[in-house]
């Protein structure tokens, strides 16, 4: 059985963003990339304050643009309307979930899908969905990396995804599909989950549950991919796979923390020079 090191596989896209950023900077061009959180959610001001050092180690600028609870809907999406018009930002990322009251799906709708580097407006999600990727959400790149990079197998292949959020779990299974496995996407209303994750080589849990993959849910030699991320009431944080008997079984886990964490920062970092070359439009 094999752990994944997620840092080790980040720091080498990160190397190579590094290395895209220095010479767009050289050419005298600069990298200026936006996030924008409405209210104080503790999570959501972490995950900006991670982006940001990433941001920084890389010579990427990054702007938060902090918007109060209470914002308006009206006032968000011009936020986004904005900075989309604006010529000098290159990439946009709304920091979700947003407070009770305000609508994601409309919000995003106002980034123009070139600069949208969370790959969550339609448009890329359409490409995606019809194999012409362009900018694709980042976790979801970054559990195809790690399959990739320690050369599992993925034509033919049965993989069950659990979860089906727009984040993660539907670009995931998109992705997968594209590259030629045999995807289910299971969820909350899925009937009998064991008879799925039971029949599958590859099982990738996106739900938010601590402990929702059990070893007697999964075959032997199974490649298990943990997304999960959930603070335990130690304060200690866990994915949603029991990973002390399913590493038993598998021939391959992510390990959480220091999984697909990791990766999800490192794609975010390659979609924004993605998008300020243009490549995403
Ligand atoms: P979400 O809440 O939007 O979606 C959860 C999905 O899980 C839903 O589709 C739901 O139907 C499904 N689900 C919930 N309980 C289930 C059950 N008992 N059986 C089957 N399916 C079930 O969550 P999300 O934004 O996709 O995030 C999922 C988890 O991944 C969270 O813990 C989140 O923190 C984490 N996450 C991690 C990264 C990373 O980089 N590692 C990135 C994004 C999200």
């Amino acid at each position: 059985m094999r752990i994944v090191d997620g840092k080790a596989l980040a720091k080498e896209i990160i190397e190579r963003v590094k290395t895209e950023v220095n010479v767009i900077i050289k050419n005298g061009s600069e990298i200026n990339f936006t996030a924008v959180i409405v209210g104080d959610n503790p999570a959501s001001v972490l995950y900006v304050s991670k982006k940001q050092k990433a941001c920084e180690d890389v010579g990427i600028k990054m702007t938060v643009v902090s918007l109060a609870g209470g914002v308006t809907q009206k006032a968000l999406n011009n936020k986004l309307s904005e900075l989309s018009h604006d010529k000098n930002t290159h990439g946009i990322l709304l920091q979700l979930p947003l407070p009770d009251g305000l609508n994601a799906r409309e919000a995003i709708s106002y980034i123009v899908p070139h600069k949208d580097v969370d790959g969550l407006t339609a448009e890329n999600f359409g490409y995606l969905a019809t194999e012409e990727a362009r900018l694709v959400p980042c976790t979801a790149l970054g559990i195809l990396h790690i399959l990739q990079a320690n050369g599992v197998e993925l034509a033919g292949q049965n993989v069950c995804v659990i979860g089906r959020s727009n984040i993660v779990g539907k670009p995931v299974a998109l992705l997968l599909t594209a590259h030629n496995a045999t995807v289910t996407l299971a969820h909350s209303k899925t009937r009998d989950l064991i008879n799925h994750t039971k029949n599958a080589d590859i099982v990738i849990v996106a739900a938010g549950k601590p402990g929702l993959l059990s070893a007697d849910m999964v075959k032997n030699g199974v490649v298990v991919i943990d997304v999960g991320i959930n603070r335990t009431a130690d304060g200690a944080i866990c994915g949603d796979v029991d990973f002390g008997t399913v590493s038993k079984k598998a021939s391959l886990i992510t390990p959480v923390p220091g999984g697909v964490g990791p990766l999800t920062i490192a794609f975010l970092l390659s979609n924004i020079v993605q998008a300020c070359r243009g490549r995403g439009e």
